[in-house]
Parts: structure tokens; sequence; C-alpha cells
């Protein structure tokens, strides 16, 4: 995941500095955008700038929505540059705060994975699964790393599977097993005959560490602009030259759809979808100083919402609601 060339890391330098520029511009959207503007300084290998990010979000006056996920990131990261006392006191203080979000304890337990620290790791994806996964039925699809997680370490340090590690098989969803990808004795078998190939097995399994600030790290999204039921009504009675791009909600939804399955088709990675809302849309409409009855200015506010990490990742993931707010699953609503 570290990129080892010179013009990868100008490109994530170059990539922070923008996060940096549009949280300033958009305070309501800073904590999220500096949380991005971290991962690709940390992907530069700029370790010091990211923790100064983390500080800066932690000392924010305003308070977070996710304190925790920060420390937890900023932990992780002070770790990786020496910084070994500071990041485990920090990672001691997540756990005793048990955060009802399943993002830190995957950081932080991660870490110690990083570090060797096989034993407290597991304990660590434990006590978060035990935390987030007590009365419920289906694990919501956030927990799905935790158990992952879980499984992982556990076939490291040799433990037999219990029914959460049994969950996290029936969970994974990709043409490798989990217990082969997670299987120690895979890496260990191979010895050193070929290295090449011992080299690809432990490469396929750090693969898996670290996805979430791979996701931070991503480019913005191609993004198009959905807007909800009682939004586009409103949209089209303000302004009614509108009305053509959009004849009814339903045919807005299926055009949604149709025109990421288009794109996806031409080749096009890392789509997404934005939400718009009235108001924030005539706003985005004064500050280019144009009307909102432009139909021009529509893709221009999708591209500046996805700029604003506002995008939602197209396709949902397996099990994921819709992303049109039907409240069904994606395979049975929209993707079907
Ligand atoms: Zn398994
Ligand atoms: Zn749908």
């Amino acid at each position: 995941m570290r990129p080892d060339t010179p013009a990868e890391n100008a490109d994530h330098t170059a990539e922070a500095a923008r996060l940096e520029r549009t949280a300033g511009l958009y305070p309501e959207d800073a904590e999220a955008l500096l949380l991005q503007a971290a991962a690709h300084l940390e992907l530069a290998g700029d370790r010091p700038a990211a923790t100064t990010l983390y500080d800066r979000l932690l000392s924010s006056a305003d308070g977070l929505e996710k304190p925790y996920l920060v420390r937890a990131l900023k932990a992780s990261n002070l770790w990786e540059y020496g910084h070994e006392a500071e990041a485990r006191a920090i990672i001691d203080g997540v756990r005793a705060a048990a955060p009802r979000d399943p993002a830190p304890w995957v950081m932080v337990a991660e870490a110690l994975e990083a570090h060797d620290e096989l034993e407290a790791a597991q304990e660590t994806f434990t006590e978060g699964a035990t935390l987030l996964l007590r009365d419920v039925d289906e694990p919501p699809y956030a927990t799905h790393p935790l158990l992952f997680g879980r499984h992982r370490v556990r076939r490291m340090l040799g433990a037999d599977h219990d029914d959460w590690d049994v969950l996290a098989d029936t969970l994974h969803s990709s043409p490798v097993s989990l217990d082969e990808l997670h299987d120690p004795k895979r890496i260990w078998s191979l010895g050193s005959d070929n290295p090449q190939e011992l080299a690809a097995e432990i490469s396929r399994l750090q693969a898996e560490l670290g996805t979430y600030r791979e996701a931070l790290s991503r480019p913005f999204p191609v993004a198009v602009l959905h807007w909800p039921a009682s939004e586009l009504t409103e949209l089209v009675e303000a302004y009614p030259t509108l009305a053509a791009e959009y004849p009814s909600h339903e045919e807005h939804l299926s055009t949604i759809e149709a025109s990421l399955r288009e794109l996806a088709a031409s080749g096009t990675p890392n789509l997404g979808i934005v939400t718009g809302t009235v108001p924030s849309y005539e706003a985005f409409a004064a500050s280019e100083a144009s009307s909102p009855a432009d139909v021009d200015l529509l893709p221009q506010y999708a591209t500046t919402l996805a700029a604003r990490g506002r995008a939602e990742e197209w396709p949902p993931q397996r099990g994921a609601a819709c992303w049109c707010g039907s409240g069904n699953t994606y395979e049975t609503c929209h993707g079907a």
C-alpha cells in the first residue's frame, strides 16, 4: 500500500493539500475531509504532518462526530514512526471508552496486529464484537471487518473456530474463502523454497489490513446526483425549467442506476452517488453567481458534493441498503 515512486508521493501530497483547502471552504465537511487528507499524508510517508492534522481535529472547539476514530487513526500513525508509548496510551484509552462505532475498534486492533501483538489484537477485536454484536440478529455491514479481523488473528494464533469465526466465514463473499486466506500454514509451509510465492502470500494477507485507510485515500468519485422525493418536488416547483430533466421521481431513480451501470460498463472506476438538497443547491448556485434554474449547474453541483466527501460508494456493498433510501437491500431494489 505504501507508494514507492516519487510521482505517487507527489500526488498524495497534492491531494492532501486540495482536501485541506476544501475543508476550509466547507467547515461542515471538515472532519471527513481532513481525515482523508491525513490518510493521503500517511500514504505520502509524511507521518508527522498526518499527526498534526489529527491533533488539529482533536483540538477543534466544535467537537467531533467520530472522536474515537480520529484517536485510533492517530495512534496507528504514531506507532508507525516510533512513538510506541504514546500510541499504546491512546489505544488503551479508546478501548476503555468502548465506542459504539466499529471503525475505531478495527483501527486499534489492526495497529496491535501490525506490531505482532496478536493476543492483544484478538482481545480488542473480541471486545468490540462483544459490545457491537450483542442483541443483533444480523451483524450490520460496518461490523464485518471486526469479525474478519478477529478471524484472521485467531488463525494466526492457532485457535479453533468459535461461533463468531463461523459467522465470519458465512459473511465473507469472495472467490477465496476466509479460511484459505487466513491459513498461516499456507504461508509457513511454503518456507524459503519459493521466496516469490511466500512474498505474494504475505502481501495478500497484508492487503486485508488497512482497508479503512485505503478507503479514506481513494480519489473523489465520479458521482451522479440523487434527489430524495420531497427535495425533488420542492426543486421542480421552485425551478420549473428543471422539470424536463426530472419528469418523475421514479424515472429519476431509474436514470441514476442506468447511468451508473453505463459508466461502470465503459470502465469508469470509483463511482458514487451524491444526495442533493434544495437549500444546499441554492447556496451552490449563489456561490457560482448562477441561477438554480440552470440545468448545466446540476453536474457541477454533483462534482462539488463529491469533492466534499459526500458521495456514497456505488454499487453498494453486498447486503447493504439500496442508495435510493427505500430501506430494501440493493439486490432486491435498484440492483435487481
Ligand atoms: Zn473460518
Ligand atoms: Zn432502490
